[in-house]
């Protein structure tokens, strides 16, 4: 089990490196846990904890879902926003 920071790290990074999607263009489901792996964390998800399946629509057609911890989509969710900030920030619009 990571500690939060760790798991923090591990979802910049896999953001960073195309792994992760970022938090745009889903939709979310929650349910009891089934032990599939966070896609955040890699820790199984069990039956005593809350799952929340990220469902994203893509341009092509096929929807990939995601599951993950509340923990760790909370954490996903503050790192994914603060990218796109800094992102939108620094790209200068020339319209
Ligand atoms: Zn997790």
């Amino acid at each position: 089990m990571e500690t939060a920071n760790q798991v923090r790290q591990l979802i910049q990074t896999r953001i960073d490196a195309g792994q992760l999607p970022q938090a745009k263009n889903y939709e979310i489901f929650g349910r009891q846990g089934d032990g599939l792996r966070c896609a955040c964390c890699d820790d199984p998800i069990t039956g005593q904890q809350i799952e929340y399946d990220l469902e994203f629509c893509s341009d092509m057609g096929a929807a990939a879902t995601l599951p993950m911890h509340t923990v760790c989509y909370r954490a996903w969710c503050e790192i994914s926003y603060a990218i796109q900030c800094r992102e939108r920030s620094a790209s200068p619009s020339r319209r």
